[in-house]
C-alpha cells in the first residue's frame, strides 16, 4: 500500500506529546510491513541542524491562501527503506522554536499556519509521483486536508483522489478560530455549514476531517465509544455518533526500540525480567536524581506528563496532601499551564523529604522515572490513548489508573482478570479514589509474590506497533476497496 501521513509533529524531529510518538513509530510501523510510506510535516527550527542528510526536492509550492499566495519548498529524508519524511519549508510559519504556542498563548496564525499545512499535505498526495493511496490525517492540525481533497474528488471529479482517514488524538484540541478565517481556504462557502465546518459560528478544522474523511480512527476503542457520548464527546458528540459506521478505536503502539530496560540508553542500569534486581539500582539512581532518601523499602510513586486539567491535575493535588501521611515516595516530571505548577510545587514543599518535582521537558528523566519507580499514576479526567501506563509496564512499574480512554484499555486490574492482572485502576474522578487505588497499591507493595505477578504479566504485555499497524492496514484497505 502507498499511503502519505500528515501530521504537525513526529518524533525525533518535534514532539509537545503522544502524536509525534505515533506518527514517528507509526510510520516506520508501516514501511517494515512492505508499504511505501511517507510523512508530511513542517520543517521547525533546528531540524535542518540536527539531521544533516536532508535534501531538497524538486516540488515548489506557490499555495493560495486566502488573498495571499505563500511560497514553500519541500525537504525530504529518508530514515529507513520504503519511508520518506517530507519537510515543508516555509521558514515564515514554521521556524519558532515552539510549535503551536508561546508563554502558554497559541501564536496568532494557527490558522494561517495550519491550513497551509493541510493544503501542502493535499498537495502532496495528489502530485507526489509515487501516487499515495491513502492520506491519512492527525489531528486538527491536518484535518483540513481531507476536505481539500474531498472537495477536488467531487468537484474536479478526481475519481482517483487517494481515500483518507483522519485520527483523533484528542478531541479536546479542535482547532476553533474566527469565522472570518474560512476565507483562507479559498473553498466554497457551502461547506461552511453545521453539517461542515462551522461550529456555533466559528470554524473548526477539526470538523473538516470528522464530517468528510473516509474512515475515522481513535487510538483506542474505549475513546472511540466515549466521543459519541455527551460528557466526553466536547461538543461534537452528535456529529461523530453520525459518523458512528466509519469511526474505529484503534490502540496505539509503543516504540520497543525506544522503551525497552533492557538496552534503554538513559538509564544506567539495564534490566529484563530475568534481572529484576537491576530495577531497583535505578530506583536508587532517582531518589538521587531527585535528592530523595535512597531507601530501597520505601515505595517510590511517578508522573510524568503535561501538567494540564486533562490530566487530572487537582485530584492529583488533593490526593498528595492524603499521601503524605503514608511511608512512600513520589516524583514528578512535567510542564504546563503555571497555576498547576504552582500548586504542585507549592504541596511537594511542604513534604521534601517524600515528593520531589522537576518541571521541564526532559526525555532521560522521562526514561529514568519509568526504570526507577514502582508505581506509575495516571489520574486522567479522559485519555484518548495514553503512552506512560504502557512505558511502565514494560519497565516492571505498576500503573494505577483511572478507567477511561487508552487507559482502561491497556492496564488489567485485579478485580477484571487475577491470572493477567498488571496494574490498578480507580473509577470516580476524584481524590478519595486516586488515594484509594494508592492505599491498594501500598498493600500490593507489602505481597512479595503478588507484586511480582503484576510485574511479569506488565513486562509481558505486548503493545508492539506491528499490531497496531495491521489493523489500519486492513482499515486502508477496506477504504480503498482493496478488500472488502
Ligand atoms: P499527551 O499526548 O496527552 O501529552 P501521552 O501519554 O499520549 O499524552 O504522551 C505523552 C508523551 O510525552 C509520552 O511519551 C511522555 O513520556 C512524554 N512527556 C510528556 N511530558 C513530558 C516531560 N515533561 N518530559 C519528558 N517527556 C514528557
Amino acid at each position: 500500500m502507498r499511503i502519505l501521513l500528515a501530521s504537525s509533529e513526529a518524533h525525533p524531529y518535534s514532539k509537545t506529546g503522544g502524536l509525534a510518538d505515533m506518527a514517528g513509530a507509526f510510520s516506520k510501523a508501516l514501511a517494515r510491513k512492505g508499504c511505501q510510506v511517507g510523512l508530511v510535516t513542517p520543517l521547525y527550527a533546528g531540524v535542518r541542524e540536527r539531521f544533516r542528510q536532508l535534501r531538497r526536492l524538486d516540488f515548489p509550492l506557490d499555495i493560495p491562501l486566502g488573498m495571499q499566495r505563500v511560497r514553500a519548498e519541500i525537504w525530504t529524508l529518508d530514515p529507513m527503506p520504503g519511508l520518506t519524511i517530507y519537510f515543508i519549508d516555509e521558514p515564515g510559519f514554521y521556524q519558532r522554536a515552539t510549535l503551536y504556542q508561546k508563554d502558554g498563548q497559541d501564536y496568532p496564525d494557527n490558522a494561517e499556519r495550519f491550513i497551509f499545512f493541510s493544503k501542502v499535505a493535499a498537495e502532496l498526495a495528489l502530485h507526489l509521483p509515487w501516487r499515495p493511496e491513502i492520506l491519512h490525517a492527525h489531528d486538527w492540525q491536518a484535518a483540513f486536508s481531507v476536505l481539500f481533497l474531498h472537495h477536488t474528488r467531487r468537484l474536479a471529479g478526481w475519481a482517483t483522489a487517494p481515500r483518507t482517514c483522519l485520527t483523533i488524538h484528542n478531541l479536546a484540541y479542535q482547532g476553533v478560530f474566527p469565522p472570518s478565517q474560512y476565507a483562507l481556504t479559498n473553498l466554497p462557502w457551502d461547506y461552511f455549514s453545521h453539517d461542515g465546518v462551522e461550529f456555533y459560528g466559528r470554524l473548526n478544522c477539526l470538523k473538516a476531517g470528522i464530517a468528510f474523511a473516509d474512515v475515522i480512527t481513535t487510538v483506542s476503542p474505549r475513546y472511540a465509544r466515549e466521543i459519541t457520548t455527551e460528557e466526553f464527546g466536547a461538543g461534537l458528540h452528535g456529529l461523530l455518533l453520525q459518523r458512528n459506521r466509519v469511526l474505529k478505536g484503534i490502540l496505539n503502539g509503543v516504540d520497543y526500540t525506544e522503551w525497552d530496560p533492557g538496552s534503554d540508553p538513559f538509564i544506567r542500569h539495564n534490566f529484563a525480567l530475568d534481572s529484576l534486581a537491576h530495577k531497583v539500582r535505578n530506583k536508587a539512581d532517582l531518589q538521587a536524581e531527585f535528592g530523595l532518601a535512597q531507601r530501597p523499602d520505601v515505595p517510590l510513586f511517578g508522573n510524568i506528563g503535561r501538567m494540564v486539567e486533562q490530566k487530572g491535575v487537582d485530584i492529583l493535588h488533593a490526593a498528595l496532601n492524603e499521601m503524605a501521611a503514608y511511608d512512600l515516595q513520589f516524583v514528578l516530571l512535567g510542564s504546563g499551564a503555571p497555576e498547576a505548577q504552582r500548586i504542585l510545587q507549592t504541596v511537594a514543599a511542604r513534604h521534601p523529604e517524600k515528593f520531589a518535582i522537576r518541571i521541564g521537558f526532559d526525555e532521560g528523566l522521562s526514561h529514568r522515572i519509568e526504570a526507577g519507580c514502582d508505581f506509575f499514576i495516571m489520574p486522567s479526567r479522559f485519555e484518548p490513548c495514553g503512552l506512560n501506563q504502557m512505558y511502565s509496564l514494560r519497565y516492571g512499574t505498576i500503573p494505577i489508573v483511572r478507567a477511561v480512554g487508552g487507559l482502561s484499555d491497556s492496564v488489567v486490574d485485579l478485580r477484571e482478570d487475577a491470572a493477567l492482572a498488571n496494574g490498578i485502576k480507580f473509577y470516580q474522578y476524584d481524590s478519595a479514589a486516586l488515594v484509594k487505588g494508592v492505599r491498594k497499591a501500598l498493600a500490593l507493595y507489602e505481597n512479595a509474590r503478588l507484586l511480582s505477578h503484576f510485574r511479569k504479566n506488565g513486562m509481558l504485555a505486548d503493545f508492539s506497533w506491528d499490531r497496531t499497524a495491521e489493523e489500519y492496514l486492513k482499515l486502508y484497505e477496506q477504504s480503498t476497496g482493496r478488500r472488502k
